[in-house]
């Protein structure tokens, strides 16, 4: 028998971390004789939901085990389980969910909407509301929707892998002990790794900040190759272990589902005219005002300041040029027109652009002066004056070139794919379902031994 065990939102700002909790409940049904199906799934979903923490991650993991089993028990007793290792924060509402074979069609499309809408507890219950399914939830509920949504993604056509390394429980907290030219040189080798060093700011993309108990994850392209890589990072502290999950990082998969939203926290993808220069506004942000093609209603588009080199590209956008935008709309807009956070943009065309500048001289040829409203122009040094001269236009040479625009790799959304991936990315990619090794380890004399009695 198929069953599906799906959880989400057990982290919070303060620490834990829904990966590691997978990794503690794998190390539990391992040693219960489970096979797993899949590799333990992480899905990101529309990464501007409000209330979330952090990124967004659930995690789904598929077994095969026996029909005879009590799976009521086994929800409750993996549900306590979970839950007692759940921050106890008001922004952590957790959910777990249990579903014993298949649930339908609707559930991969509530799974493809989950990428791009804000979906609602009253959906989602009810499509729990069915005999195979067993779940449950603390505070908001919030966590069911993204344990169903992981349920319900099955990652069928791009995907990529991301092994995520655990530090011990006395470690976290501090700071990490980290080998930098470990991971400074990890995607020029042969591992098909990906974004792990952001060579615009130099940062090292692999390894996060904060309390939760990650070291570092590195993505790539193959779960082996993954477990190869980690091989040769020198490890400057202990670590419980690792665990490799299958996942959407890296796809654009928000993207392709997309439309053109200008709802607020939907991811969009918006087919645009640019209306005016851009301008530089409090914080660094550049801001320009786009036109959507399909109806030319107004919005604000935003590029961030950490976002450095795009930036830059965005602000050399001038009126007409022609775009497209993936990103989504902000909750909360700061001025009167919806303001959407730009993590993509196509120029598709660059338009002439002139500015209106006083006329030249006849003689000497430099600029005139304004000889009052409405006087016409003169030229000091020449003496001359042209009541009836005005303003000419002067074409400014456009150095922006079509084609597609990303921030630096620091500043990437886990689901944007980098440009590494590109050519990666139309292959057809398959896995065959793997060996608890080919995505497990965990060193018990660094890590707790945890137990779950279901039998
Ligand atoms: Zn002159």
């Amino acid at each position: 028998m198929k069953v599906t065990l799906g959880f989400d939102d057990t982290d919070s700002p303060l620490g834990n971390c829904t990966t590691h909790l997978a990794f503690s409940l794998l190390s539990i049904l391992k040693e219960k004789g489970w096979k797993p199906l899949d590799f333990p799934r992480l899905i990101r979903n529309n990464p501007n939901v409000p209330f979330k923490t952090r990124g967004n991650g659930s995690v789904a993991l598929t077994f095969l085990v026996p029909s005879s089993l009590n799976f009521e028990k086994i929800h409750n007793e993996l549900s306590t389980w979970l839950f007692n290792r759940t921050a106890d924060h008001e922004m952590t509402n957790p959910g777990f969910i249990l579903l014993v074979g298949e649930l339908g069609s609707e559930l991969s499309s509530f799974a493809q909407r989950a990428l791009i809408k804000v979906l609602t507890i009253d959906e989602t219950i009810s499509l729990l509301d069915h005999p195979s399914v067993y779940y449950s939830f603390k505070g908001t509920g919030q966590g069911l929707i993204g344990s169903l949504a992981a349920i319900g993604n099955e990652l069928k056509n791009d995907f990529t892998y991301e092994l995520l390394a655990y530090r011990i429980a006395n470690n976290r907290g501090t700071k990490r002990r980290i080998d930098r030219e470990s991971f400074i040189r990890l995607d020029d080798s042969s591992f098909q790794t990906f974004s792990s060093y952001d060579s615009d700011t130099g940062r090292i993309a692999s390894v996060p900040n904060g309390p939760d108990p990650v070291l570092y994850g590195i993505r790539g392209e193959s779960a082996n190759l993954l477990i190869s890589a980690n091989s040769v990072i020198k490890q400057l502290e202990k670590i419980e272990g690792w665990c490799v999950f299958r996942t959407n990082q890296g796809t654009d998969e928000h993207l392709v589902n997309a439309f053109p939203s200008l709802e607020p926290y939907e991811v969009s993808l918006i087919e645009a005219k640019v209306v005016n220069e851009p301008d530089i506004i409090a914080g660094g942000h550049t801001i320009l005002t786009l036109e959507r093609s399909s109806d030319g209603s107004q919005f604000h588009a935003l590029a961030y300041e950490p976002s450095k080199s795009f930036r830059s590209t965005v602000k050399e956008l001038r009126p007409d040029d022609r775009l497209i935008v993936g990103g989504s709309i902000r909750g909360v807009s700061p001025s009167e027109l919806p303001t959407f956070n730009i993590e993509r943009l196509d120029v598709i065309e660059v338009a002439p652009f002139s500015r209106l500048v006083n006329p030249p001289c006849p003689s000497c040829n430099k600029r005139m002066e304004s000889d009052g409203v409405n006087a016409g122009y003169k030229c000091k040094k020449c003496k001359i004056k042209d009541p009836s001269a005005t303003k000419v236009p002067v074409f400014e040479s456009r150095s922006l070139e079509k084609g597609r625009y990303l921030p630096p790799i620091g500043a990437h959304r886990h689901l944007t794919m980098p440009f590494s991936r590109y050519d990666l990315a139309k292959q057809k990619k398959t896995y065959s379902t793997p060996q608890w090794s080919d995505f497990l380890s965990i060193d018990f004399s660094h890590a707790n031994k945890e137990h779950v009695d279901f039998e």
